[in-house]
């Protein structure tokens, strides 16, 4: 086995020894993303600058079998960005440039690096918009995004990362640098190969930079929260709210959940009244359609599927309204939650919901379930807390157990067990649940081709 001293020098053969750290400390940040279910396990963390560097890297990596990890902003949830194995992670943090804006084409051209909300700040200096948006978005990477093809809160009106991708450039796990299908709207000549980079989790190339394309800023935006009792009632809420308002996003928290935001005592309960459950809704308000907002409520108060509400009335209100969903993740992260990512067709949600809600009761009696998520898309966030006095370990194996429950569940309403944090380390022994055998064989055989030795992400999403 090659030593960190000799593994060191060999990698400056392809990017220059000043960025090239071996230190503890650096192992350890760079070798883990947000999940704290692996230890990390790095030989070396690597920050290229360039395409070219890139590109001798993986030679060199491809020559030598030198395991690659990409590493983007490590805001990742299913242990994508983890080193394990004493891989070389290659983090994108010094590529972060603006190479391109074409207010024509509206589309701008971004090394990986670039931080998410760097480019949604940088498209509205432009007059224009970048609309997918996620709680980790100040500190996740282009590059990350287009890897798992990230979704967020806004997924309902304007789609996934996917659909904004309008090229790409990657290196592949041979050191080949490909530029796949450059900025254009229309290009039908055979395979789109920059789909497969799109969601592939650095299995099968590094993602260099990416064109995205940019739109119109949308209306000025209105928020409301309302107080929901029943579970199953939510879906009910959605559908009048949808037809009644150009809705942006609709997602949902419970009371559990808002309860570890408030007790950070960043921000305030939106009102005295409590349920359950809660949705929060955003719509373009361009005309009078606050008014159709409050008309929508009061029938649904009318009905009793909600019990209360508020309509924020500044900016400053509605960001707090929006912290009560986006800051949930972190503030459950001290309990180490196990979580599950999953989605139905929006259809079929309150039926999944229903049970769902029944077997979590059953099987978690003892721990704390917090949901929130997308409902909108179909998309539940499902995470158990550690109860403080258990090993990670212990409580791992107890909710894998749960897991096959859940996934049988799932497997009958052909749903996701990932619906948009990817499969990375976590989930990628439940793969099959999604995806059919000749589906899985197929994948395999992809990723052979743009990585025959195997160096890039090993591990990840295929195992091995
Ligand atoms: C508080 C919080 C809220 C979140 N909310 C959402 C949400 O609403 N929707 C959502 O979809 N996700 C969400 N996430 C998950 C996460 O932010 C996304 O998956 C994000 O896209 C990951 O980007 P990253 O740069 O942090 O990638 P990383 O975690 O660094 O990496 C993710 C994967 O991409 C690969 N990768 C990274 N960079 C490259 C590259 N240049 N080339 C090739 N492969 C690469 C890695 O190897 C890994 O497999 C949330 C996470 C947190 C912590």
């Amino acid at each position: 086995m090659t030593t960190s001293h000799s593994l060191a020098e060999q990698l400056a053969t392809a990017i220059p020894a000043a960025r090239i750290a071996t230190d503890d400390d650096s192992l350890q940040r760079y070798g883990r993303d947000w999940t704290r279910y692996t230890e990390p396990c790095a030989s070396a963390v690597v920050f290229p600058t360039s395409t070219e560097e890139v590109a001798a890297l993986v030679k060199l990596a491809a020559s030598e079998k030198i395991a690659l990890v990409p590493s983007g902003g490590r805001t990742g949830l299913s242990g994508g960005a983890c080193a394990t194995q004493g891989e070389v992670v290659v983090s994108f943090d010094r590529m972060n440039r603006i190479r391109d804006f074409n207010p024509i084409d509206r589309t701008v051209t971004v090394e990986a690096g670039l931080i998410t909300e760097a480019l949604q700040n940088f498209a509205t200096e432009q007059g224009l918009y970048f609309p997918v948006d996620f709680a980790s978005r100040g500190s996740s990477q282009v590059g990350g995004n287009v890897a798992t093809n990230a979704g967020g809160i806004k997924v309902l009106r304007w789609g996934m990362f996917r659909d904004w991708v309008a090229g790409i450039e990657c290196v592949t796990g041979t050191g080949e640098v490909l530029q796949l299908n450059q900025g254009l709207v229309k290009n039908n000549t055979g395979y789109d190969l920059r789909h497969l980079f799109v969601g592939s989790e650095g299995t099968l190339g590094l993602i260099t930079a990416v064109t995205l394309r940019l739109t119109q800023p949308p209306a000025p935006l209105a928020v409301m929260v309302l107080a929901v009792p029943e579970l199953s009632d939510i879906m009910t809420v959605f559908a009048s709210v949808r037809a009644a308002l150009p809705l942006t996003a609709f997602e949902f928290f419970s009371e559990a959940a808002m309860g570890h935001v408030l007790a950070r005592g960043h921000v305030r309960r939106p009102f005295d009244g409590s349920a359950p459950y809660y949705v929060i809704f955003e719509y373009e308000h361009a005309h009078n359609e606050d008014e159709a907002a409050l008309t929508v409520f009061e029938q649904l108060l009318e009905q009793g599927v909600v019990v209360d509400g508020v309509l924020a009335q500044s900016d400053s209100q509605a960001r707090d309204l929006w912290r009560l969903r986006e800051d949930i993740s972190e503030s459950i992260t001290p309990r180490t939650p196990y979580k599950n990512d999953i989605a139905v067709k929006v259809s079929q949600v309150p039926a999944f919901v229903a049970e769902l809600d029944a077997l979590l009761a059953e099987q978690y009696p003892d721990f704390e379930v917090v949901w929130f998520g997308h409902i909108g898309d179909g998309n539940l966030h499902i995470n158990i807390l550690r109860p403080e006095e258990w090993e990670i370990d212990r409580f791992r194996v107890a909710c894998e157990r749960v897991n096959e429950l859940v996934f049988a569940l799932l497997a009958r309403f052909n749903g996701s067990m990932s619906a948009e944090h990817g499969v990375g380390l976590l989930k990628r022994d439940y793969l099959h649940i999604s995806r059919s055998e000749a589906e899985i064989a197929l994948m395999r055989g992809i990723k052979a081709v743009f990585d025959p030795q195997g160096i890039l992400n090993p591990g990840k999403v295929l195992g091995q």
